[in-house]
């Protein structure tokens, strides 16, 4: 069942398009990652999806409904983290998880409880006196206390630790096992390659890959480790292999799924003494790509 749906959406600023032609669809049950560097579009993505800025072209629905029209209705199922929380400076992280509760119709004093303890929050302090990644959890609290059916979260981690991003991710399972739908934006992809059923990856306003990881994992190949007897001089001539390192006196690099076979047939006439292999981290997809069409691999 489908939950969110984009097609063509598209948002300029005068001349400029911050998203250009975005294509993605959130069912029910999933965790949706939204990938992309700094600037991408993500959050103008989820500010159109939120009915906060109107789409220049194409349509957005969530449950079925015109995210721009029916904005008040929608967001009666939809809980939101922004990607900078701003609280009220006066009232103290609990008052702000308060009323976010009160306002969104809800009463779960135990799951506020629950998440506070969870996020290792002191909701008694002032707003104001509260560092990044705790604004970040007062925003989150209030956000998963909520009973909704789609959570958006616009890089909810980035200022939380590692252990507190463990406590978020924990969060989001639960929400997914309860069927609820999570779309996540993030420029983190180690914490949406653990979390995600499928990820759509933006850059300059534009989906350049999306899919599930097995499909993406599949459009890009195997990493190979590999120590030989004799050393393979012209390995990088080998049609399909990209990115050779030396690691621990043994070399590693990626194969294009189609240049397997041949690949691994050059290697072993060479005298194989250690050979491991592993899918690409969705890293190295993202490197590889940004390579591919010549940036350098800059984020
Ligand atoms: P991300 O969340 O992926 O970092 P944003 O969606 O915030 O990216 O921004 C995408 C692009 O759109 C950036 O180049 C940003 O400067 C531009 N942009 C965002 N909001 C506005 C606005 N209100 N007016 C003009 N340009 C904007
Ligand atoms: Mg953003």
């Amino acid at each position: 069942m489908t939950i969110l749906k984009t097609t063509g959406l598209t948002k300029k600023f005068g001349d400029f398009a911050a998203l250009d032609g975005v294509d993605i669809e959130v069912g029910k049950g999933e965790v949706y990652g939204f990938i992309g560097p700094n600037g991408a579009g993500k959050s103008t993505a989820i500010r159109v999806l939120l009915g906060i800025l109107k789409a220049t072209e194409g349509q957005a629905t969530i449950f079925g409904k015109d995210v721009w029209k029916d904005a008040v209705d929608i967001h009666k199922r939809v809980a939101y983290v922004p990607g900078d929380v701003n609280l009220w400076p006066n009232l103290t992280g609990g008052e702000v998880i308060d009323l976010f509760i009160k306002l969104r119709g809800g009463n779960n004093k135990s799951r506020r409880e629950e998440l506070i303890r969870r996020f290792d929050l002191d909701p008694s302090k002032k707003c104001r006196t509260y560092s990044k990644g705790n604004r970040q959890k007062v925003a989150l609290v209030a956000a998963l206390s909520s009973d909704a059916n789609l959570y958006i979260l616009d890089e909810p981690t980035s200022g939380l630790d590692p252990l507190m991003e463990r406590v978020f991710q924990e969060c989001v399972r639960e929400a997914k096992a309860e069927g609820k739908s999570i779309l996540l934006s993030s420029h983190i992809l180690s914490e949406v390659e653990q979390l995600c059923d499928k990820v759509a990856i933006i850059r300059q306003g534009k989906i350049i890959e999306k899919g599930t990881l097995k499909e993406l994992r599949h459009l890009t190949g195997t990493m190979l480790l590999v120590e030989t007897k004799e050393p393979m001089p012209n390995l990088a001539e080998v049609k399909g292999v990209q990115g050779i390192e030396q690691r621990d006196g043994a070399l590693s690099f990626q194969v294009d799924q189609e240049e397997l076979d041949h690949v691994v047939r050059y290697v072993s006439g060479f005298g194989i003494i250690r050979m491991e292999s592993a899918p690409p981290t969705l890293e190295e997809l993202f490197m590889r790509h940004y390579e591919g069409i010549g940036t350098g691999g800059a984020l």
